[in-house]
């Protein structure tokens, strides 16, 4: 019964480290693309309720946002026949799909960061409901710097290797007769280490 288990957590674990290196470098790459290219991709969707959103996923010196224009129309549908989503939104937000020009902020230039700590790193949360043309009209702005989307990718990876390095450190001191945790040398009979004073008795053993 423990088998097959240990099979499972070590095929998740290299499968976890897998995709997570797999993303930091994906996230590494538009990083740097980031500050020649701006990027994005449009799409629009429209909800059987009378709802209609507009999105973009953004990319540009070394941020990457995300932009939504939602519009509601379930508590008044005849606005909704009238309204000219099909003109306004492409020539607004640009056309959907794919699109990419020379470098420039993607998010921050037309929603100006807040002026606190988080926002001069790069983070941006910008919300606003109002009525527009008879809908509900939700805006949100979305922005996290690359730097916080590639550290966040590369923990586990980071945090698997320092643990390996410890703990081959670690088994390399008890097999030369060290103490693991501070390298002083040590003698059979010293139930603690003379270096830094941590009872031995379970390393030794080890
Ligand atoms: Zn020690």
């Amino acid at each position: 019964m423990r088998k097959p288990l240990f099979r499972f957590a070590l095929l998740a674990r290299r499968t976890m480290m897998a995709a997570s290196l797999g993303l930091s470098l994906l996230v590494l790459f538009i990083w740097v693309r980031s500050f020649y290219l701006s990027e994005a991709y449009r799409g629009q969707t429209r909800n059987v309720f009378g709802a209609y959103t507009s999105w973009s996923v953004r990319s540009g010196e070394g941020i990457a946002g995300l932009v939504v224009d939602r519009f509601d129309f379930s508590d008044n549908p005849e606005a909704a026949i009238n309204f000219p989503q099909r003109a306004d939104a492409p020539s607004r937000y640009g056309s959907l799909g794919y699109s990419r020009r020379r470098s420039g902020p993607p998010v921050a230039q037309r929603y100006p960061p807040q002026e606190t700590l988080i926002g001069s790193l790069g983070f941006q949360f910008f919300h606003r409901n109002d009525d527009l043309q008879g809908s509900d009209h939700t805006f949100y702005v979305l922005a996290i710097p690359f730097w916080a989307l590639f550290f966040m990718t590369i923990a586990y990876p980071l945090s698997r290797y320092v643990g390996g390095v410890v703990k081959r450190q670690r088994e390399e001191r008890i097999a030369l007769g060290l103490c693991p945790t501070c390298g002083t040398p040590m003698n059979e009979n010293q139930s603690r280490c003379p270096g830094c004073d941590k009872p031995m008795a379970l390393a030794r053993q080890a």
